[in-house]
């Protein structure tokens, strides 16, 4: 562990401790806890990842501000613990005063707060507090979708400012609102960035209250805010990019409005070793509307020397785009913002094994920006998790395959398959969005097309000296154990249903043989198999034509219980674990 960045990370983090949240009794949160043998149950279906720091990979003024980073987000995961349940700092702060109570922290930190997936996959308190609702912690307690509607068709102007991505909905009880108004009072500067806010406050009556992220979390962002402004101040020399988008995404979260930071962070060239994802982006955890984004962080640290490989090799896109097997002039802007990252933390939302970040969501900021991509890559190479593609990979196919696989398949496999997003139609051939053409059936084409471009641009660069043979050979078994099943899929997960249909497409080919409950590859039919399937989506983006698609979808989704259910048997039987307890060395932990 790096002292520095240690000792400066412990005294950040003392100064940022929690205060303000109402003490539960311990007694009544200890009470509902599980016993040692519950926990157990889930701990030893856990695997374990721990993410070293890579050595001298910062200057001296990266790891102080590194460490400013780490505590902002240290902050942010206590606000999306907060998000998720009400009880959830009480919870962790029970725990903390009972150290006897260990594998419950444990459990507590896998499960992000105080309810856990069974191993029947239901989800239940294992300590004392109340069950999961729907409303999580960003609507009031017991909210429910029939009560919301029924406002909003009595209000419906009362819509767009409730179902805001950053805020959280309240009762308008007198109370809410005179906190809300003090906290204006406090911060005069939410006041000044949210105008309108007081006078809706002042004027709500019954129903409910929309009070913005930067006001109901105001201490802690206003810390955060802090801590980007610090981290800025020590990159202004050396990475100023870097530094105008840590100001701006502070100024972002007084405002509740990221265009500034995002528009920074997309475009910006940043000239040292960080880069990180700050805010609340994502939607998954709101399941009463979908709408609600969460709070996350990772802090990057760039991976230099397989970020050059990857801008001298974008270099040559204009000659993958004119080879691919369609008919086209299209120019393609080798500018594209992709670089490839270690992950020195992850907190909130983003915590977890995500191998890639693509980033921002909202369509006018995409359009006018771009989006950055991330790619993890030592989430990717990571040797335990890896393990278990093998063993499964290993299940599915037959003997003469073992040792096909490799972590450096995968990271490339994904590298590519992100720059193939740039690539291929892009448009129908009259003019219409892809979107708007193909609607349901728009994203499950552009993520195979993405999948197949990776592979047919594997081919290429193998062929001008880029990738050797040992590399062309993992990503191509990296190509097939990705669209291998471990269960049939339903049409509504459009990654598993574009996977299948490569699958059958590749038995079709004869790229994949079944042999005995396992799959043969025959490599040689592999450049055939890809360039005709990439040609057949590549036809139907350009056609436009939404039932073509499905048809399409359809015809190539077939399961077959004696191959595809062999196979997924196989797999199925090769998993040891169902969750993953990540711990980072930049925030002192050991392995
Ligand atoms: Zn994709």
């Amino acid at each position: 562990m790096n002292k520095t960045l240690s000792v400066a990370l412990s005294s950040l983090l003392a100064m940022g401790s929690i205060g303000g949240m109402a003490a539960e009794p311990d007694e009544a949160i200890l009470a509902g806890a599980w016993s040692n043998e519950q926990v157990q149950a889930i701990a030893a279906k856990t695997l374990q990842v721990y993410l070293p720091l890579v050595p001298d990979a910062l200057t001296e003024p990266e790891r102080a501000a590194a460490a400013e980073l780490l505590a902002a987000g240290q902050r942010l995961h206590d606000v999306y613990l907060r998000q998720l349940h009400p009880q959830a700092l009480a919870a962790r702060d029970a725990l903390a005063r009972h150290p006897e109570l260990v594998n419950h922290a444990a459990l507590f930190r896998v499960m992000n707060g105080p309810i856990a997936t069974t191993l029947d996959n239901d989800r239940v308190p294992f300590l004392g507090v109340d069950p999961q609702t729907p409303a999580r912690n960003v609507y009031p307690p017991g909210a429910t979708r029939a009560a919301l509607d029924a406002h909003f068709a009595a209000h419906p102007d009362s819509r767009a400012a409730l179902l805001d991505s950053r805020s959280i909905v309240e009762a308008a009880t007198p109370d809410n609102v005179r906190a809300a108004i003090a906290t204006l009072d406090e911060h005069p500067a939410l006041d000044l960035l949210h105008p309108g806010l007081r006078a809706r406050l002042t004027a709500a009556v019954g129903g409910y209250l929309s009070v913005p992220y930067s006001v109901a979390y105001a201490d802690d962002i206003l810390f955060v805010y802090d801590r980007l402004n610090a981290a800025a101040a020590l990159l202004d020399e050396r990475d100023p990019a870097f530094a105008r988008y840590l100001r701006l995404r502070g100024r972002d979260l007084l405002a509740d409005d990221y265009d500034g930071g995002d528009a920074a962070w997309v475009t910006g060239r940043f000239s040292g070793n960080l880069n990180a994802q700050i805010g609340s982006y994502e939607t998954y955890d709101d399941a009463l509307y979908g709408v609600k984004t969460f709070f996350s962080l990772s802090l990057l640290q760039r991976d230099a020397a397989r970020s050059a490989e990857l801008a001298a090799s974008i270099g040559d896109i204009q000659a993958i785009e004119d080879a691919l097997p369609y008919a086209s002039d299209r120019r393609v802007n080798s500018d594209i913002p992709v670089g490839v990252y270690n992950v020195m933390a992850d907190f909130g939302q983003a915590r977890g094994t995500n191998t890639a970040s693509i980033l921002p969501n909202e369509s006018h900021l995409a359009q006018q920006f771009g989006r950055t991509i991330l790619i993890r890559a030592n989430i990717l190479t990571e040797p335990h998790l890896f393990a278990g593609s093998e063993r499964a990979f290993v299940a599915a196919t037959v003997d003469e395959h073992r040792g096909d696989l490799s972590p450096e398949g995968g990271l490339y496999r994904t590298l590519w398959h992100e720059v193939g997003h740039y690539l291929g139609v892009n448009r129908t051939r009259d003019g219409r969005e892809l979107d708007v053409a193909l609607q349901d059936t728009a994203d499950l084409l552009e993520e195979m097309k993405a999948d197949l471009v990776s592979l047919f641009a594997a081919r290429q660069l193998h062929d001008r000296g880029a990738f050797d043979d040992a590399r062309l050979r993992a990503v191509y078994a990296d190509g097939i154990r990705r669209v291998l099943q471990k269960t049939r899929p339903r049409r509504d997960q459009p990654y598993q249903t574009m996977q299948l249909i490569q699958w059958n497409w590749f038995l079709d080919r004869g790229l994949l043989t079944a042999d005995g409950g396992r799959l043969r590859i025959h490599y040689e039919r592999y450049d055939e198999a890809v360039s005709s399937l990439l040609a057949a989506v590549l036809e139907l983006q350009a056609g436009g034509d939404r039932g073509a698609a499905n048809q399409f979808v359809e015809r190539w989704t077939r399961w077959d219980e004696s191959v595809h259910g062999a196979v997924a048997r196989r797999m199925r039987e090769t998993e040891t674990t169902r969750f993953t307890l990540v711990r980072y060395e930049a925030l002192g932990e050991k392995p």
